[in-house]
């Protein structure tokens, strides 16, 4: 079995992605399954919040866009999270225009992510706060697509236009591509508006809102600075168990068990 990729994006800045990218990652390597996340980011967030210095490294996911390396030439793990990494520097930055140049710009990472794809169960794929060419290689390379966004007033407008870009991926680019689930971050229960945007998120978009929903906890924000997903710095914490939660809720999603046989009595 290959791989059920997801790109993790929103256009909208600071939602979470990198977040959870890091933390479901590592809720999903918790449960035994082999994971691996690709930062298509040149902040590096991700890189950096699994414990991978991004100023060491050799190889990255830049050269393999450029076609100077393998995936696997390029991949290292991350033990504080169990899963591997294909990582990002600021070499990316300037991807973008480099590879106008070049050819199946928008195919790249999905080609050179064949010869991994049987190693994996999960490729979870973290892109930057915009529609550029790098999230559109990861719309590409995808399955589908989660989608994390904060409760607030103009969360509803940003995830109309990402309906559009995704609708021309799925025409032009990618037809299999779907919306795999969408994920409340940042949320604070207390909140009018988040509970009034919550509601209206839940009529647009049905049963793919994850029920999980990712409260705001400081500790969520203070693990990165170390180097870690939130179970290795604070399984305890109520970020931990939301992640932990989300994995559980993703998995029981795409990986319905054999429904057992009832007992012929
Ligand atoms: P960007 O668009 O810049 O890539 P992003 O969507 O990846 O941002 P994150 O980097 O995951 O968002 O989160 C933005 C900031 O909010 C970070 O400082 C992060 O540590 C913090 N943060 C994310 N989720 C939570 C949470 N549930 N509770 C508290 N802080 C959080
Ligand atoms: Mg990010």
């Amino acid at each position: 079995m290959s791989a059920r990729v997801m790109a993790v994006a929103n256009q909208k800045g600071g939602v979470g992605k990198t977040t959870t990218v890091v933390n479901l990652a590592a809720g999903l390597a918790q449960l035994g399954r082999r994971v691996l996340i690709i930062d298509l980011d040149p902040q590096a967030n991700a890189t950096m919040g699994c414990g991978v210095d991004k100023h060491a490294l050799g190889r990255s996911v830049y050269h393999v866009l450029i076609d100077e390396c393998e995936v696997r030439e390029a991949l290292v793990r991350s033990e504080t999270g169990g899963f591997d990494v294909l990582p990002a520097n600021r070499d990316l930055a300037g991807a973008d225009v480099e590879l106008v140049e070049m050819m199946a710009r928008e195919t790249r990472l999905k080609m050179a992510l064949a010869e991994v794809e049987n190693d994996y169960d999960y490729i979870l794929i973290d892109c930057p706060p915009a529609l550029n060419l790098m999230t559109i290689n990861g719309f590409v390379a995808a399955d589908s697509v989660i989608i994390p966004m904060q409760c607030e007033y103009f969360a509803l407008e940003g995830l109309a236009e990402l309906s559009t870009t995704l609708r021309k991926i799925k025409k032009w680019l990618n037809p299999k591509i779907e919306i795999e689930g969408v994920l409340r971050t940042l949320f604070e229960p207390q909140r009018l508006l988040s509970v009034q945007v919550s509601e209206q998120l839940k009529k647009h978009y049905g049963d793919k809102v994850y029920d999980t929903v990712i409260p705001r906890n400081v500790r969520l924000a203070e693990a990165p600075s170390y180097g870690r997903p939130i179970f290795a710095y604070d399984k305890s914490s109520r970020g931990a168990k939301a992640y932990a939660a989300l994995a559980a809720e993703l998995v029981s999603r795409l990986e319905p068990a054999v429904q057992p046989q009832s007992d012929p009595v």
